[in-house]
């Protein structure tokens, strides 16, 4: 869909409020037409008593119609308002379910946030205030012009000289006004980026006692943000107050004309004072309209960011596979560069056989986690092809990829619900038996048998309520019950304690029992029985074998089994020291 068709989709969502929004007009007009005929009924000496209270009784007929009608306009419009905005929401969120993982990394947090909750807020401040009060003030303006024109042409005319006027005008303040909006919402969201930065990253900030530099940064943004309200306030009522001056010079004209054509006896005085009436009513319009435009502008700029979620392209989907099954994981020829810059991968080829154990290792930034990634289906080949069973991933359904492999990565993510929902993500009708089953083979179950609420313990945001050792085996035990073929090591143990780690060695032996196992090892001495070990060296594959056969063959592996010796003595020294 293009922009201009989607903002076009956005603003009709609000069609319902229109008809009660006219009546509304209608019955404001009607009622001003009832109490000037009342006034010539009294100057003609006409006014019996019957006509008067038919007359105010219409007029109260038409004040309530206009206050029903205005409450059900409003209604209409604040219900198709919350509706747009709880859709536009899950079209968002359903729409990021389906792009890759390369969105993701491309955009910060707080960026996507800002755009779920800040930009779609402005949605349905637009739909549930700004479109109704913007559409009665240019009904109102075009009925009153018509009325005026219809008393009497020429002091229509006056009336109608400044709205030309106050068109240009206005549409030169759009542009400007725009530019002043779209800085105020930049500055807007960089402000909530920072918060959201500043207070996720708050345990850093204080381990660095960097709490001085970074609340100055963030008190910055806030300075810049309050100038940039003030700068906004100021865009919008400026023009306002120019804006009343020019209208107001139509009421003088209309006063001028009015009142010699009155003079000369070619209008009326009930017409007369019927036009000056009119001329402040279309005044009022025009001014609700000018205080309401920005928001036209702030829509702009938030259907903007919204868009760039939206139209972005999802990842292919393929149908699901009917015999879903495994087999030899296998790279043939693959290239690959993140964002077309330096290739990350050149030229892969590797065959990892099911139900084998396999290592990557080689230096920081060779492209182990690279390898992972592909096979996880996040990141797409640029040439070559990954394949499982024989079965292209690239043109495998994601549900089936992920029924066949699972990662676990250094850091596990946990969700802030129960230890025993946090484990059953990896299957959802698991029985507590089963959760208890595998939480035992994770090596967890003890730990969570011993909290006062056991597997009922709520893990607190990201699971900051354990330990990253706790977290690794409850992520762990998720993935036992998921029970993927396929298991891939991503460094799973480089940042826990020995003891930790120990325990999580257990687990992932349990785990990966009857797998096929692709491990990224920083320990050389944890991969020594591996199958198969491919060392990989600035993105080529340098060799893969056994460990025997790479020790014979492969310089740079004996580097490495030499420089790893090296750092387990000089640590058993500086133990004993
Ligand atoms: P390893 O796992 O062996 O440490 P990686 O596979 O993480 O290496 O990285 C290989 C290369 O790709 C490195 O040069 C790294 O800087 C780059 N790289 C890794 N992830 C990204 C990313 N998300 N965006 C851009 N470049 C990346």
């Amino acid at each position: 869909m293009k922009y201009k068709d989607f903002i076009k989709e956005i603003k009709s969502k609000n069609k319902a409020s229109s008809f009660y929004m006219v009546v509304n007009v209608t019955a404001g007009l009607v009622t001003v037409l009832l109490a000037v005929w009342m006034i010539s009924l009294f100057r003609q000496g006409e006014a019996a008593k019957e006509h008067l209270i038919g007359i105010c009784a219409a007029i109260c007929i038409c004040q309530i119609l206009k206050a029903v009608f205005y409450a059900m306009g409003i209604w209409k419009a604040h219900y198709a308002a919350y509706h747009s905005l709880a859709d536009i929401r899950m079209d968002i969120v359903n729409h990021m379910k389906k792009l890759p993982i390369r969105f993701f990394q491309k955009k910060k947090t707080g960026d996507l946030s800002n755009i779920i909750n800040h930009d779609v807020e402005q949605v349905e401040i637009f739909l549930a205030h700004a479109q109704p009060e913007i559409f009665i003030s240019i009904l109102m303006v075009l009925s009153i012009s018509a009325a005026l024109f219809i008393i009497d042409c020429r002091t229509g005319l006056a009336m109608f000289i400044p709205i030309p006027v106050i068109i240009v005008y206005q549409n030169l303040c759009t542009r400007f006004q725009s530019k002043i909006m779209n800085t105020y919402v930049k500055s807007t969201k960089e402000m909530n980026e920072d918060l959201v930065e500043y207070i996720g990253t708050m345990p850093a900030i204080k381990a660095y006692s960097d709490e001085e530099k970074r609340t100055s940064l963030v008190l910055q943004h806030m300075k810049d943000y309050i100038k940039w309200v003030k700068n906004m306030m100021l865009s919008i009522s400026c023009p306002q107050s120019i804006g009343q001056l020019i209208m107001e010079i139509g009421i003088v004209l209309v006063v001028i004309v009015g009142s010699s054509r009155m003079v000369n006896g070619d209008l009326p005085v009930t017409s007369f004072i019927l036009c000056i009436v009119l001329a402040n009513l279309c005044i009022t319009s025009v001014m609700k309209y000018m205080s309401f435009h920005h928001a036209n502008i702030v829509l702009g700029s938030s259907a903007a960011s919204i868009y760039t979620v939206m139209s972005e392209t999802p990842k292919e989907e393929y149908p699901a596979l009917l015999n879903l099954r495994s087999g030899d994981v296998e790279l043939r020829n693959v290239s690959f560069s993140y964002d077309n810059r330096d290739e990350a991968l050149h030229d892969v080829s590797l065959t990892f056989r099911e139900n084998t154990v396999n290592a990557l290792v080689g230096s920081s930034g060779s492209g182990k986690s690279t390898i992972a990634n592909l096979i996880m289906g996040f990141w797409k080949t640029g040439k070559g092809t990954v394949s499982i069973g024989g079965q292209d991933i690239a043109r495998m359904n994601s549900r089936d990829l992920s029924t066949l492999v699972s990662i676990v990565q250094q850091e596990s993510f946990l969700f802030n619900t129960t230890i025993a929902e946090n484990i059953r993500i990896g299957k959802k009708n698991a029985t507590i038996d089963e959760v208890i089953a595998v939480a035992k083979m994770a090596r967890i179950h003890d730990m969570v048998q011993a909290l006062p609420d056991g597997y009922n313990t709520i893990v607190g945001e990201g699971g900051a309520k354990l330990s990253g050792g706790e977290k690794q085996r409850i992520s762990i035990a998720r993935i036992m019950l998921k029970n993927s073929p396929i298991i891939i090591l991503d460094e799973a143990t480089a940042a826990i304690d020995p003891h930790n780690e120990y325990l999580i060695q257990e687990a992932i032996s349990n785990l990966s029992r009857g797998k096929t196992v692709i491990s990224i090892a920083h320990h050389l001495r944890t991969i020594v029985n591996a199958d198969q070990i491919a060392v990989m060296d600035d993105g080529k594959v340098a060799a893969a074998g056994t460990h025997h056969e790479l020790v014979q063959n492969c310089p740079l592996y004996t580097d490495m089994v030499r420089a790893q010796d090296e750092v387990d003595n000089w640590e058993i020294k500086e133990r004993i020291l």
